[in-house]
């Protein structure tokens, strides 16, 4: 599939700007965030007191100017063991890491907390790493500091959604998501989570046949699944998604099949759907270099991204960004929030953040990446800030390239007004050949002009999804570096 979809598995969305996704452009390549940095790798061998350090990003963006930061991430990087195919920032638990990492992560959420000030937070997502396998006890202590310091009233007001007969009668304003893999996920936890205003888990299912589980290096058996769901249910946590990973090496395309309707039949109202991708440097890259494994062929991995759309359109889950379908009214609105270019404060190592210069998100914003180092991490920097491995200052083609990259991955489409205006202001000549580039992809069936409100969108075609990045790069190519 090289110009189809190409995303990143888990945590934050792949393939866009400002999350915490692996492959993403921009501070998602920071020094310690790569596969292999241990708890003392990349920059934690250096003191992190002589790094910059979130600080610059949030301090130096006018905070009197923007708004209240809305949204706010935090990355826990323990894994009961290293996954082949993950590069994200995590490593081997110990235990005996874990109650340093939350005390200086309240240390951080303190320090961050004053740039919510004035508003209540509107979503929170822990993701990582392994977030359910921080022990209980220290859980309490997390979720007591985000309520100490953070107004968590809409979220607490949104926790057990509006729900009739499984549909949201209105959109979530808030919500509070914890990933969670089924074999560290407890009832005791769940409980915890719930009173702490958690009404969202995001499951890591993957696979629920065994041999593609072992393939993936999981250590859960498929069972597990429904049993961690229905504790989450009992516990009172409203919204269940589950993650599934597709063209595992030796999956067939009727194996995969089994796996979206096992999903389904578990009740769930949100699926993501990530196809396995080879990141660098990661033990399932060497592999498949080495001919122990073999890629999934193309054609059958395109076959595999149709059928999950079909699937699960008839089964009420509509495809909102390329990888992501819920019930209408269960979509993830953190995860919108990173598409949609909003602002988030992030928390934990090798976490990235943004926020805006001004008032609004036109001319792009700060984007900052904690070091991924835990030894840096756990040394902070000045004033509860982490030290940070990259910052980027804001940069109005940047955020108009991130504006043409994300729209064609989300169902809302481009807003044509908007980025065309920004167009005009920030480089007056590529507004022209947006356009052209824009009815060409009409011509080639990729695109449709859409007006929804009053305002033009440029929307994928439902056969064009397979080739949403396509499309994405061919606008990017407009705007030009
Ligand atoms: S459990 Fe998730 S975060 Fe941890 S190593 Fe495996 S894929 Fe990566």
């Amino acid at each position: 599939m090289s110009e189809s979809v190409h995303i990143s598995i888990k945590g934050q969305p792949g393939g866009q700007p400002g999350g915490q996704p692996r492959g993403q452009p921009g501070p998602g390549s920071g020094p310690g965030s790569g596969p292999g940095s241990g708890p003392g790798g990349g920059l934690g061998s250096l003191p992190g007191s002589h790094l910059a350090t979130a600080g610059v990003a949030l301090e130096g963006a006018g905070r009197g100017e923007r708004p209240a930061v809305r949204s706010l991430y935090i990355h826990t990087p323990f894994c009961a063991h290293k996954c082949d195919y993950c590069d994200f920032y995590s490593f081997v638990d110990t235990q005996d890491l874990q109650a340093a990492f939350v005390r200086r992560l309240c240390a951080e959420l303190e320090a961050l907390a004053k740039h919510s000030a004035g508003a209540p937070l509107r979503t929170i997502f822990v993701g990582g790493g392994t977030p359910s396998l921080l022990r209980v006890e220290l859980w309490r202590d997390v979720l007591a500091c985000l309520s100490d310091h953070y107004d968590l009233g809409l979220i607490r007001k949104w926790q057990g959604g509006d729900e009739q007969e499984g549909v949201l009668r209105s959109w979530p304003e808030a919500e509070f998501t914890v990933e969670c893999n089924p074999e560290s996920a407890s009832a005791e936890l769940f409980d915890v989570l719930h009173g702490g205003g958690v009404g969202r888990v995001s499951m890591g299912a993957q696979s629920f046949l065994p041999k593609h589980l072992s393939t993936l290096q999981r250590l859960h058996r498929p069972e597990r699944v429904a049993v961690a769901l229905e504790a989450a249910r009992a516990a009172g946590i409203a919204r269940r998604s589950l993650d599934l990973i597709y063209a595992v090496p030796g999956q067939t395309l009727e194996e995969w099949a089994v796996d979206v309707s096992t999903a389904l039949s578990l009740g769930t109202t949100h699926l993501s759907c990530y196809n396995l991708t080879y990141e660098p440097s990661t033990g399932m890259t060497n592999r498949l270099k080495r001919g122990e494994v073999t890629a999934v062929d193309e054609e059958v991995e395109s076959l595999m991204f149709e059928h999950t759309g079909l699937v699960l359109e008839r089964a009420g889950l509509k495809r909102y960004e390329v990888s992501n379908y819920a019930v209408p009214g269960h979509e993830s609105r953190h995860n919108l929030a990173y598409w949609l270019g909003e602002q988030w404060l992030a928390a934990g190592p090798s976490a990235s953040g943004h926020v805006w210069a001004g008032a609004s998100a036109h001319g792009g914003g700060h984007r900052f990446k904690n070091v991924g180092g835990m030894s840096a991490y756990l040394a902070g920097g000045a004033d509860g800030y982490s030290p940070i491995g990259d910052h980027e200052p804001p940069d109005p083609v940047r955020a108009l390239r991130e504006r043409v990259m994300t729209g064609p991955r989300l169902a809302v489409g481009v807003d044509v007004e908007g980025v065309l205006a920004d167009a005009v202001l920030v480089r007056p000549a590529c507004a022209a050949r947006l356009e052209a580039a824009a009815l060409e992809l009409v011509g080639d069936g990729l695109l449709v002009e859409a007006v929804d409100g009053g305002r033009r969108r440029w929307r994928v075609t439902p056969g064009g999804w397979l080739m949403a990045d396509f499309v994405a790069k061919r606008l990017m190519k407009a705007v030009g570096e």
